[in-house]
């Protein structure tokens, strides 16, 4: 397969940048998840341990296998998403491991990880379990949720703030503080949303979701931190084998 020109940090700050004006437009509808059932699954592929530091050929094999299927899910079960994913490396030096998920100005999809963050991954099927995790909420439409989310209980704090005759440092205080919390409520919800549909899409992708799940074992557990970013991995270990158990995948 060819492989993509890997995206800058440049472009990535320009895209990050865009964000928020491009998510107040947006109008969303998200329908609850389901097995594609109208989707043909991929065959099995082998586990394939990664040589130390590479990874680059299993992480564009995942590519191919997930980029379309995402596509095809994200169309069934959403209206008025960009579905046109892309997927892509930052090659950009000593940055944290990480993989996440974005959108360009276009309302394009983005999934990029870094370069250390294939060094953290020990197979093809963690690849592509973390790959379809970081799909699974463009298609559960996280971003645009999270945004909502802060956007409405920081306008009400700052109402609120005014009301009992705060001034416009100590309303705007209110308002970023408001922010901060209605984006951290859903976030543990949505993290564990994105392992479900996650789940099902690795698994229909051809990967096995039992053997990309072992990367939660390895992964530092955030333990459960009152609005904390992301669930115990006990929490997601958890739904991904119920996800498996209700679905029949494998
Ligand atoms: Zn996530």
């Amino acid at each position: 397969m060819k492989r993509k020109a890997p995206l800058t940090r440049g472009l990535i700050r320009s895209l990050l940048f865009g964000l928020p004006l491009l998510l107040s437009a947006c109008a969303v509808s998200v329908r609850p998840v389901s097995a594609p059932e109208t989707i043909e699954k991929l065959p099995d592929v082998p586990v394939r341990r990664l040589r130390p530091e590479t990874g680059l050929a299993e992480f564009a094999e995942a590519r191919a296998r997930i980029e379309p299927l995402a596509e095809k899910i994200c169309k069934a079960q959403t209206s008025g998403l960009n579905c046109n994913f892309r997927i892509g490396i930052d090659p950009t030096p000593d940055l944290e491991p990480n993989a996440f998920q974005t959108q360009d100005r276009l309302g394009r999809p983005l999934i990029i990880f870094t370069s250390s963050m294939l060094g953290q991954l020990t197979n093809n099927h963690e690849i592509a379990f973390v790959m379809s995790h970081e799909a699974a909420h463009h298609i559960r439409a996280h971003l645009v949720r999270e945004y909502l989310n802060a956007r409405q209980a920081g306008e009400s704090l700052a109402r609120s703030a005014a009301e009992i005759g705060a001034d416009a440092e100590q309303i705007q205080k209110a308002r970023e503080v408001g922010q901060f919390v209605g984006a951290r409520v859903y976030s543990k919800a949505f993290e564990l949303e994105a392992d479900e549909l996650g789940t099902i899409i690795a698994d229909y992708a051809g990967y096995d979701p039992r053997v990309g799940v072992r990367f939660f074992y390895r992964l530092p557990d955030p333990g459960d931190l009152f609005l904390g970013s992301h669930p115990p991995n006990e929490d997601r270990i958890q739904v991904v084998k119920r996800t498996i158990e209700t679905y029949g995948l494998n």
